[in-house]
This record gives C-alpha cells, sequence and structure tokens, in this order.
C-alpha cells in the first residue's frame, strides 16, 4: 500500500473528531510530501534539526507539532518553527517557550504531556504532579495549554497498554472542568501505531501515527 493510500485507508477508519498527526521522524520529503497531499494535515517531529530540514525540503502548508523532548538550548527554534508543542512537562521548559514565544508576538499551543508510568521513558510530568503544573502554566500568557499528551508503551499487547491511557484520561476529563484562563483543553493525544484503537476507545482524540502510514504494514 502507498503512502497515499494508507492515509486514504485511516482518515475513512479514524471515528469523527480524531485528529491524526503524522509522526515524521527519519521520513523523506518525499514520503512526508504525499502524506500531506493525501489529506495529512498536522505533522509530528521528533528532533529540531530534522524539522528544520523537513521545513525546508516540505514547503507544504501543515500544521507542524513538536512531539519529541525538548532541550532548553532548543526552546527558541521551537518557538519560531511549531504551532504547537505536545511535550511541556516542567514549569521551566513551559517559563521558557513563554518567553521566546512572547519575543515572537506568539501563542504557542500546549499540551501537558503526563507521564503514565511507562518504562524505560521518563518524560512527563506524573499524574499526581500534573494538576499544580497546570495551575502554574496557566498564569503564562504566551503559551495556551490545549489539553494532555501521553507516550505509553511502543510495542506488546495493544491491550497492556490500556492502562497507561486511564489516568491521562481521567486527568482530561478532571481539568475539562476547571475554568481557568490560558486553558482550553481539547486534545488529548495518545496512541501510536501499536495502539491508537485502544487509545481512542479510552478517550484520545489525537493520534500520532508513524509506522502505520510509512511502513504500511501494520
Ligand atoms: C515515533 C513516534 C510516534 C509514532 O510511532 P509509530 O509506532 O511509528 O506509529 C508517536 N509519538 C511519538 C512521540 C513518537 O516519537
Amino acid at each position: 500500500m502507498s503512502v497515499a493510500g494508507n492515509i486514504h485507508r485511516l482518515l475513512a477508519e479514524l471515528p469523527p473528531g480524531v485528529e491524526l498527526v503524522a509522526a515524521v521522524k527519519g521520513r523523506s520529503a518525499a514520503d512526508i510530501t504525499a502524506a500531506i497531499d493525501a489529506g495529512v494535515e498536522a505533522i509530528g517531529e521528533n528532533y529540531i534539526q530534522e524539522a528544520e530540514e523537513h521545513a525546508a525540503s516540505v514547503p507544504r502548508r501543515v500544521s507542524r507539532h513538536f512531539i519529541g523532548g525538548l532541550q532548553r538550548n532548543k526552546v527558541k527554534i521551537a518557538a519560531r518553527l511549531f504551532d504547537m508543542i505536545e511535550t511541556v512537562d516542567s514549569l521551566p521548559l513551559a517559563q521558557a517557550l513563554d518567553r521566546q514565544c512572547a519575543a515572537l508576538g506568539k501563542v504557542m499551543p500546549v499540551l501537558i504531556e503526563i507521564n503514565s508510568g511507562c518504562e524505560p521513558q521518563k518524560s512527563g510530568v506524573l499524574p499526581e504532579n500534573a494538576g499544580a503544573l497546570l495551575g502554574q502554566m496557566a498564569c503564562l500568557n504566551s503559551i495556551h495549554i490545549m489539553g494532555l499528551m501521553t507516550m505509553g508503551p511502543r510495542t506488546g499487547d495493544p491491550e497492556q497498554a490500556r492502562p497507561y491511557f486511564t489516568a491521562p484520561r481521567r486527568l482530561f476529563e478532571e481539568f475539562s472542568r476547571l475554568k481557568l484562563p490560558g486553558m482550553s483543553m481539547k486534545y488529548l493525544s495518545m496512541g501510536m501505531t501499536n495502539s491508537y484503537l485502544v487509545a481512542i476507545q479510552e478517550g484520545a482524540n489525537m493520534v500520532r501515527l508513524g509506522s502505520k502510514i510509512f511502513d504500511g504494514s501494520v
């Protein structure tokens, strides 16, 4: 199946209201271009340098999300390059991003990354600390909290991924009831090729797919 064929099938299959982010790490400009031309509206980048290369070699209008680990010394470039940062997991990172976005006169949509307990990755804020981080981030004027993101396990039985999605979903529901300025709980970004169907059952409305689109075998 071609990249375009995979996208058409996926877009037909995803339930209404579930947004697709094409995870493009390691993918060629031709493949990314094909995905966008087939209907992908958002791409997810893991690495700043590769994202800059993609921005130059894929001059399509597309929403560019950052989904990797953001180093503090890359925040300035990230502020310029992206339309959403999905992986904010600490106040210092949020503050650095806020400062750089303020300098650009831009308000950056962000997701708070939740560490739902999956080893060995240690990125994300622990569920019990997420509320405090949310409250502090909501005061920053040049970022706008739009929801939560979590990784979950990459491989293995998809059913084993299910428990990793329940804590973020509960937090999403809890935070949705808060009325904080500087925040609108809209997106729950969970699920990759291996686990997206389970993630959607658990409430994800944004899925990040790479292999499913570009390797086509799954
Ligand atoms: C690579 C990646 C994905 C996509 O993973 P696949 O298994 O290729 O679908 C999703 N989210 C993040 C953060 C990734 O790094």
